[in-house]
């Protein structure tokens, strides 16, 4: 992605999870991994691998925007716009996708898959900890 950027850029690595959903005023995210720059005034591209209920992305936002961003804007590889339950649209999206768990391509199920060189659905065979894919 950065490739395709011709503009001078940062980039900076975060880890956050959400601890309480969008209809709460002070949504809160646990910061695993935390930049390391002054947000101050700079414009802020978000890239997200997967935008679901979109609430850890309306946290971060916020977090983000408190902290003095002047602009927040959201991109992502894949989103699943039925399960939307927070104000979220992301500016940037590669692939609409339906309502299912996906791994692959850096996405997870319980740290594994993330290894695979395409996106998929996952078996209910794997998810009950049988050793098949
Ligand atoms: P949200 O706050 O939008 O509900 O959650 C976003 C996060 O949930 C993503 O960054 C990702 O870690 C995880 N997630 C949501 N849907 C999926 C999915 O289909 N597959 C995987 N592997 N993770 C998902």
């Amino acid at each position: 992605l950065i490739r395709e950027i011709s503009i001078d850029i940062e980039m900076e690595l975060m880890s956050v999870s959400s601890y309480g959903n969008s209809t709460q005023s002070s949504g809160r995210v646990k910061i695993e991994k935390d930049v390391g720059i002054d947000l101050t005034g700079r414009n802020v591209i978000i890239v997200e691998d997967i935008v679901d209920t979109g609430n850890t992305l309306f946290n971060l936002r916020k977090l983000l925007s408190a902290r003095g961003a002047s602009d927040v804007k959201i991109c992502c590889l894949l989103d699943k716009p039925s399960r939307r339950t927070a104000d979220i649209k992301p500016d940037y999206v590669c692939f609409e996708i339906p309502d299912e768990f996906v791994i692959g391509y850096g996405l997870d199920y319980a740290e594994k898959y993330r290894n695979l060189d395409c996106v998929g659905v996952i078996k209910s065979s794997a998810v009950m900890g049988s050793s098949s894919k």
